[in-house]
């Protein structure tokens, strides 16, 4: 089975993919590290994240660098809306998304194209939303309790932009999949988001035995 998950930054995407992890008991992906991983071995190499040719150079990161912290960055996630604009990056993380998705058993990936590109054909699609405003406090938050000195403003401009980026592109637009059932997570805590996406997966499975 197949649970693709997808939405904007921080719209609480990534925590529901690991819930649904747990409660079906499937390996969750969240795909958005590859693209951090290119935009971070740019930035590392001294390339340019908007040429094309150093962008597809950086695909070549190994796993290992998939656990770094500096991943986590708001800086690294804005490189990573850049380079992944580029059609030949998107190609060359393909494989190793398709593979985690057809792995036996089954799995759950989290990003943005996961139902319109990687895995059209999966089981069950959700897509994670919720308020520029909400998002932004959330990213706030997570800054403070890490020891850092966020400022709303710019975080909101960060989060309006890589939006922009994400939903104009050419290449694999964030938009809402054919038979995705939206979930927006503006006023849910955790707790119901999470419970709300499992009834949202039953029901997508349970539509699919019918036939
Ligand atoms: O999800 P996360 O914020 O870590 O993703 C960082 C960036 O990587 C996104 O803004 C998006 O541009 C890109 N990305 C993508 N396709 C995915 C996952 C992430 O283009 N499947």
């Amino acid at each position: 089975m197949i649970i693709a998950v997808d939405g904007p930054a921080a719209s609480g995407k990534g925590t529901i993919a690991k819930a649904l992890g747990r409660h079906y008991g499937l390996p969750v992906l969240d795909t958005g590290l590859l693209y951090r991983a290119v935009g971070l071995a740019v930035l590392k190499t001294g390339g340019d994240p908007d040429h094309e040719a150093d962008a597809l150079a950086a695909c070549t990161f190994k796993d290992a660098v998939l656990t770094e912290p500096a991943l986590r960055s708001e800086a690294v996630g804005s490189l990573a809306s850049r380079v992944s604009i580029h059609q030949s990056v998107r190609q060359a993380l393909i494989k190793r998304q398709r593979d985690f998705a057809t792995q036996p058993g089954g799995a759950i990936l989290d990003g943005r194209d996961i139902a319109t590109v990687i895995a059209p054909d999966a089981d069950a699609k959700i897509f994670v939303t919720a308020s520029v405003h909400v998002r932004a406090q959330r990213r706030y938050q997570d800054a403070l309790s890490h020891g850092g000195h966020p400022d709303m403003d710019s975080l909101i401009a960060d989060i309006q932009a890589r939006d922009t980026r994400d939903m104009s592109r050419d290449h694999a637009p964030l938009r809402v999949a054919d038979g995705a059932d939206l979930l927006d997570t503006s006023n849910l805590t955790i707790d119901a988001a999470v419970q709300q996406a499992i009834a949202m997966v039953d029901a997508q499975l349970e539509r699919r035995r019918k036939g």
